[in-house]
């Protein structure tokens, strides 16, 4: 598939307004402010397009509901908080087609009814600051933003926030907090954001990719859309690789694409021709895969059938060498690091979890650490305010299921040492 929504970015001037508007960017807005807002939510639901952040929720869905609150002002948010360990499918866009974004943010605003939006920009992308600034007082000196939006009377008011490195505060009611400038921890849901969001209005928070999806769908129609990717899951998807494989990197393909085509063909493949042992399909808090189960689609539906999640289309590849405890650890290491402390199975679990973890890895497993692994993570999983502390949950149990006999062996290793001793 040619790149739809990275089109051009390898051009250096990519980010610069009047070459996305050469490229024939900017068209889709003037289109869309000649239609009604319902009838733009409309091809939105008609589209499929699904939230592109992790949790896959219709877009169009999401929208209508904020829509039909009549409180206001209104807000749009857009999640660029890219903290999940594996995930940088959003930083191409950030920072080198930022119009793309805009565009797809100012048409989205006038479907809602919102008059104001934010970009949440994570706190380690200081480089996408500056060059996000820089495109919003463009789009203000052309009309794009501002009062009256290409002389139809429509307001838009765009800035960029930046957040303080938080993974938390990628989950839509933690953002919400910090923006706010409280600190920066989930709200239970009911009520949701679209209706009791930002300083208590009707909120809409979309992460980067979904809103820059917008003009494309505007430009082609949902017929045409709906023609890209998977029939439930429809629509481009920008997956990002790491690990090892030979080429890792950002890959715009449609929605759906095999994670064997994914990882042989178009990241080429295993480094030094090793055998593949396991892969992380949607970012580090999506349930581990093993090698004989990468013939799944990677999207929504099939990847959940798979036992695992799509979350944001990051993939870690593991290679036979990698020490699946070792990476389990890792990955509770970080859980326990960015739990937020506010519900106690995430704050206690996490960390209890790490320390077990620890002293497998440590050569100082004990008889009964795995049945105790997976008892904890029963505790925390559905009993937390937030996802994390699922995610947490679901990476250790996913281990354990696919790769029970490592955990067996490491804490077997520890016992003869002992005898040896
Ligand atoms: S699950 Fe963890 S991160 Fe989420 S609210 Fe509870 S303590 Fe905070």
């Amino acid at each position: 598939m040619e790149k739809i929504l990275l089109k051009n970015i390898e051009n250096p001037d990519s980010a610069d307004i009047d070459f996305y508007i050469k490229q024939g960017g900017y068209q889709s807005l003037p289109k869309a402010l000649g239609m009604t807002p319902s009838d733009i939510i409309e091809m939105v639901k008609r589209s499929g397009l699904r939230g592109r952040g992790g949790a896959g929720f219709p877009a169009g869905m999401k929208w209508s509901f904020a829509a039909c609150d009549t409180k206001t002002p209104k807000y749009l948010l857009c999640n660029a908080d890219e903290g999940e360990p594996g995930t940088f499918k959003d930083k191409p866009i950030l920072e080198r087609k930022p119009h793309l974004l805009i565009e797809g943010m100012v048409i989205s605003a006038y479907a809602i009814g919102a008059e104001y939006g934010y970009i949440y920009l994570r706190g380690e992308y200081p480089k996408a600051k500056g060059i996000l600034e820089k495109a919003i007082s463009q789009a203000y000196e052309r009309g794009y933003l501002g009062d009256n939006i290409t002389g139809r009377g429509i307001r838009f008011h765009l800035s960029v926030h930046q957040g303080a490195g938080a993974y938390i505060c990628g989950e839509e009611t933690a953002l919400i907090d910090s923006l706010e400038g409280k600190r920066g921890q989930p709200r239970i849901k009911p009520p949701f954001p679209v209706n009791v969001g930002a300083w208590g209005m009707p909120t809409v928070v979309n992460n980067v990719e979904t809103l820059s999806n917008i003009p494309l769908i505007i430009e082609i129609g949902p017929e045409g859309y709906s023609k890209i990717g998977s029939p439930d899951c429809p629509g481009p998807k920008i997956y990002c690789v790491s690990g090892h494989v030979n080429r890792p990197g950002i890959y715009e393909l449609p929605m759906g694409t095999s994670l064997r085509e994914l990882i042989y063909t178009h990241a080429g493949g295993i480094r030094n021709g090793r055998r593949l042992k396991a892969v992380v399909p949607g970012g580090i808090s999506t349930p581990v895969l093993p090698a004989d189960a990468i013939d799944v689609a990677m999207d929504f539906v099939s990847m959940t059938k798979a036992g695992s999640m799509l979350g944001s289309g990051a993939t870690i590849v593991m290679d036979a060498t990698t020490c699946m405890v070792k990476v389990a650890w890792r990955a509770l290491k970080f859980f326990e690091h960015e739990s937020c402390g506010k519900c106690t199975p995430c704050r206690e679990g996490t960390g209890w979890l790490r320390q077990i973890l620890q002293r497998i890895e440590d050569g100082r497993g004990r008889d009964g650490d795995i049945e105790l692994l997976n008892d904890v993570s029963d505790n925390i999983l559905g009993k937390t305010f937030c996802p994390l502390g699922d995610a947490a949950a679901m990476v250790v149990k996913s281990m354990l299921k696919h790769f029970k006999k490592e955990f067996e062996e490491h804490i077997k290793r520890t016992h003869s040492a002992e005898v040896l001793k």
